[in-house]
């Protein structure tokens, strides 16, 4: 490639990640400790173009990215102090955050969890066709995840809906369509993470799950994650963020706060909003953006 087609190459693809930046709701790109100074309008495309292209014409090395700015949690979210499960096989009774747990017995052990080398294969057969809870009676097709099984990041939603129960796919619909583009817009392919939700069957009518539903579907989940071993979680809405981190604490609280995987040492948990509550909320993406920064900064090394 001559440099003049590399420079065209180089702003086509600029004006990709615009057009996604443009679909999350952004109006401007930079960190947060600069938003009160004048920031470029993304929809400017041909200000950035032409900024791209003077840059890349008269410069050789391109200038570090500013550091990232780091959101120290506010003084309402407590600090995690993790219950060590003891040796009798049971999981954490008291959850992070002091509360009684959510699970009790129904959750593996950490010592199970930390011995444990079963595979993703291993576990999508145990799980079988699944008759565990009454969700089986309506449901058309488990959605047990996809993706890298060797992910450093892995999403989780709540449960599958209406598109996802058709195909056995997970986030396939609107919402689906909207993560993949928030996967794409922190440079991340689909196919680079995993994505699973805390119930494998669809909820009839789309209802959230119930706790006798989540009981008995979160050791599947919580089996995922061992094998996987992500640096880290995304937890997308209440439900996934309740059930990641075993607290009633709400999303509206917690995102944003980067957070310790109770059930695997060296695990983070993000909780952001779930991609089909921005479809209604449309106000909400500059937040899910923050998040999406951070997610990026975090697999960087960066924070
Ligand atoms: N919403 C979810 O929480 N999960 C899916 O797989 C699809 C929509």
């Amino acid at each position: 490639m001559n440099p003049r087609e590399e420079l065209r190459e180089l702003i086509a693809q600029a004006k990709e990640h615009l057009r996604y930046y443009g679909e999350l709701g952004l109006t401007y790109i930079g960190e947060t400790s600069r938003l009160a100074a004048p920031q470029p309008k993304v929809k400017d495309h041909a200000a950035v173009e032409s900024a791209l292209t003077t840059s890349a014409a008269t410069e050789t090395k391109r200038p570090e990215p500013p550091a990232p700015t780091i959101i120290s949690p506010p003084q309402f979210v407590p600090k995690p102090t993790i219950t060590m499960p003891t040796e009798q096989g049971n999981s954490a009774k008291v959850s992070l955050f002091g509360e009684p747990s959510i699970f009790g017995e129904a959750a593996p052990s950490l010592t199970e969890t930390l011995l444990s080398d079963e595979t993703i294969d291993d576990i999508r057969r145990d799980l079988g066709d699944c008759r565990r809870c009454k969700l089986a009676s309506t449901r058309t097709n488990i959605v047990f995840g996809e993706g890298n099984p060797k992910a450093e990041l892995m999403f989780v939603g709540e449960g599958p809906g209406a598109d996802e129960d058709a195909t056995g796919r997970p986030f396939v619909g609107r919402a689906g369509q909207l993560l993949t583009k928030m996967i794409e817009a922190i440079d991340l392919k689909r196919e680079d993470v995993y994505i699973a939700n805390v119930v494998k069957s669809r909820p009839p009518g789309n209802r959230a799950p119930e706790a006798d539903e989540v009981k008995a579907c979160i050791p599947f989940l919580f089996r995922q994650i061992a094998a996987i071993r992500p640096k880290l979680i995304v937890a997308l809405g209440n439900p996934a963020m309740q059930a990641l981190l075993d607290t009633k604490i709400g999303i509206t609280k917690m995102r944003g706060h980067l957070q310790d995987y109770p059930r695997v040492p060296g695990i983070k948990v993000l909780p952001t909003f779930h991609p089909a509550y921005l479809l209604r909320s449309p106000d909400k993406k500059r937040e899910a953006w923050e998040d999406l920064k951070k997610v990026r900064a975090f697999l960087r090394g960066e924070l």
